[in-house]
């Protein structure tokens, strides 16, 4: 006989869950793009729903690998409780593939050559290294969880991102339905980045490469600026009233011009049905300049503008 609510309603699966896996394969796709695939007994339940869906990388402490960490439905926790020389790092990356007949998973790294402990590892990275992931469980009601592209209804995708958004914008587009309208920009390091993506007929993919010279963005943002003007603004897609814009633009100022603003905003749920959805993702600042652009001048709505900062420049990401 149950005893207690406890017992009658037993806990739901959480959404996210950790993974012990070892690396199966590295292949090098470009001089900054590294392609891991991991392989783990557990990987036959990793989740499957794709897009920009994230995930834990969670690394190696020197001598002791992964002996302090508390895996589980409940790491965090109980990984924030240990002294700070048994906490092993971890940085958010994108699922690239998942393959779960064959318990395989590949998340697509950068390097970037600036000392962060995951592209350093990556760099590193052979066959039979362990690793854990914390990502989504294919069984759990929250299967879904953690991924930002959410566009509704819409005429148009405007989908723009540096090299750590690459692996979520290859995903995005080959999701895309065949008749889907709109272009995908890409700036990357290098000429030889440019990686395989397929993508709808009415959908341009565009890389920018930086060619070793400028910083993040100088590259995107432009190129975004152009695209809008010419293809949204002539067919008055992003048309907004002067009044409409500039309740925008005042919405937009209070809400991300604080000195450290916002890295973050994701319009929730999908009711975005209309003329246009972007998706932006990068370093911070790039994005955010971008973010202001398409509110304050092309008049689009904040709520048809998802704005991911992945990184930001001089900062390490904070576990
Ligand atoms: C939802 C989400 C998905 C992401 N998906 C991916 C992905 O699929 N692939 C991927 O490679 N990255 C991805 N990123 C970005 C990745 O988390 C960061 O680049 C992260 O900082 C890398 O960790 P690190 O240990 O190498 O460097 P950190 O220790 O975090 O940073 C060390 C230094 O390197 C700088 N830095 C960090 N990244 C870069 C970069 N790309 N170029 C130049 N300098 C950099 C930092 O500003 C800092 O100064 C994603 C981020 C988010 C939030």
């Amino acid at each position: 006989m149950l005893t207690s609510l406890a017992e009658a309603a037993p806990r739901e699966r959480p959404a996210y869950r950790s993974f012990r896996v070892q690396v199966a394969r590295v292949e090098r796709l470009s001089p900054h793009f590294t392609s891991i695939t991991f392989t783990g007994d557990e990987l036959g339940e990793f989740g499957t729903a794709g897009l920009d869906q994230r995930v834990k990388v969670v690394l190696p402490l020197p001598e002791i690998g992964f002996a302090a960490f508390p895996e589980g439905e409940d790491w965090y926790p109980a990984w924030r409780e240990l002294p700070g020389e048994l906490r092993n790092p971890f940085r958010t990356y994108t699922v690239r593939a998942v393959r779960p007949d064959v318990r395989e998973v590949d998340v697509v790294f950068v390097g970037h050559g600036d000392g962060g402990p995951a592209s350093a590892w990556a760099a590193q990275a052979s066959p039979g290294d362990e690793l854990v992931l914390i990502g989504p469980d294919e069984l759990s009601p929250g299967r879904t969880s953690g991924i930002d592209w959410r566009p509704g209804d819409v005429e148009t995708f405007v989908i723009a991102g540096d090299e750590t958004a690459a692996p979520a914008i290859a995903s995005i587009v080959g999701a895309l339905p065949a008749d889907a309208n709109g272009i995908a920009l890409i700036e990357v390091p290098a000429n030889e980045d440019r990686l395989e993506m397929q993508a709808p007929p009415g959908v341009e993919v565009r890389w920018l490469p930086r060619n070793e010279g400028g910083t993040h963005g100088d590259r995107l943002v432009p190129a975004v600026r152009d695209w809008v003007v010419r293809h949204l603004a002539a067919r008055g897609l992003a048309a907004a009233s002067d009044e409409e814009r500039a309740q925008r633009a005042l919405a937009a100022a209070e809400h991300d011009d604080e000195p450290d603003g916002p890295l973050w905003d994701v319009p929730e749920g999908h009711s975005l049905d209309g003329a246009c959805y972007a998706w932006l993702a990068g370093e911070a600042t790039a994005i955010t300049t971008l973010r202001r652009f398409l509110v304050r001048e092309a008049g689009l709505d904040r709520r048809q503008v998802a704005f991911m900062g992945y990184w930001r420049l001089g900062r390490a990401e904070l576990d």
